[in-house]
């Protein structure tokens, strides 16, 4: 069934990819640093990260194209490589796709695909239209890449890379050369095209967006370590620390020192345990959990609010976004500057005094750190 792998013992229960313990250094320098992880069958895993990370060498190293220092790679299983023995790159049965996906110039649509797939005349045939047909390209299949646009050209590289059925497709940023506009529709496609083939793929991405919609796994990667793993909702709602929060989105930080138990906020005491007295703390919340209480407004505090006592402050300036509008306030409690995002379009005036509640149960406690 496979044309590339060269499977001896192909084991039912094995994840298609398993990294162990991988370590690169360049010039002395840490790299990728003791990464592990193992992607099943259908499974999109996103190796999300800051550049320079040491996203793009994780991948090049499973690809074959880099070596490690350390460190084992499997497929379906079976050893793909350590530090001495080395399966090549062409029998790895790994598809790549990278940002310059380079498609043949002087190579027809139909040729192009056709290019790592082995068989008959007729079988290879078969193959490519039936994943032009799914990129819907059909039409162009006897066209040159040339006369395509890049979305057209990076659906090409995809039925590409997928026609050899590769156990595992790696995809290195391959959605930023795009137009910004076209982006979401093409990784829909994508994905969709890429569960109906039941590839296990690693997707390489720096932008959390993109690893939110298609990601089933989510690898943060930080200075060559992965600092964080598990689905989409997991990374947003329990992020490891403050880094790992600001990484998904805009966030505010409520600063505090621990007392007791108890760390003082604008909006009232928060349970703060495991904390020593005296630490300081962060108190992490995203701005759409700050929620302005327009009933309140003038009334003054309600200390029975379910979400904890309101805190005052006034309007600095408000912004509209698009779907929703960000304001700005100087709390009145220490002259912290919070952001709240508001649905539509909601403008008030600088100087303009509100009523804030926050979502407790949406703010997550840190150690500051220094
Ligand atoms: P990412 O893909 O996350 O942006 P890379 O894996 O490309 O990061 O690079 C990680 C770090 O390793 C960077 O600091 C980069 O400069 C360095 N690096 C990558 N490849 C080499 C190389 N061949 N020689 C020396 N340094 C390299
Ligand atoms: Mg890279």
């Amino acid at each position: 069934m496979n044309q590339t792998a060269k499977i001896d013992r192909p084991v039912a229960e094995a994840p298609r990819l398993e990294v162990q313990n991988l370590v690169r250094r360049f010039d002395g320098q840490m790299v990728v640093d003791d990464v592990s992880f193992s992607i099943p069958a259908g499974q999109v895993t996103c190796l999300l990260g800051p550049s320079g990370c040491g996203k793009s060498t994780t991948l090049r190293i499973i690809a074959g194209v880099d070596m490690q220092d350390a460190g084992r790679i499997y497929v379906d299983g079976n050893l793909v490589c350590d530090t001495v023995f080395r399966v090549p790159p062409e029998r790895r049965a790994i598809g790549l796709m990278f940002q310059d996906f380079a498609l043949f110039p002087h190579l027809s649509v139909a040729d192009n695909v056709a290019f790592g797939l082995k068989g008959s005349k007729e079988e290879k045939r078969t193959r490519v239209t039936e994943l032009l047909d799914r990129v819907r390209l059909l039409k162009h299949i006897d066209n040159f890449p040339h006369s395509l646009s890049g979305g057209e050209q990076q659906r090409v590289a995809l039925a590409r890379a997928l026609a050899p059925r590769p156990r595992i497709l790696l995809m290195d940023e391959p959605f930023s050369g795009l137009d910004e506009r076209l982006r979401d529709g093409i990784r829909d496609e994508t994905l969709a095209l890429l569960k109906e083939e039941g590839t296990a793929v690693l997707l390489v991405t720096h932008e959390p967006h993109e690893a939110m919609r298609m990601a089933d796994q989510i690898l943060l990667m930080r200075g060559g370590k992965i600092v964080q793993r598990g689905a989409p909702y997991n990374l947003y709602n329990a992020p490891v620390d403050r880094a790992a929060a600001a990484f998904f989105s805009d966030i505010n930080v409520l600063k505090g020192r621990v007392k007791g138990a108890l760390t003082a906020t604008p909006f009232g005491d928060f349970l703060t345990p495991g904390h020593a007295d005296g630490a300081e703390i962060d108190i992490v919340i995203r701005p759409q959990h700050l929620k302005i209480d327009f009933d309140r407004a003038g009334r003054g505090p309600n200390p029975t609010v379910q979400d904890g006592t309101p805190a005052r402050g006034v309007v600095e300036r408000a912004r509209f976004m698009g779907r929703e509008s960000l304001v700005e306030f100087r709390m009145d409690f220490d002259g912290s500057i919070l952001r709240a995002t508001v649905p539509n379009v909601f403008l008030p005036k600088p100087g303009t005094p509100m009523w804030l509640m926050i979502r407790r149960d949406r703010c997550f406690v840190f150690g500051a750190k220094a």
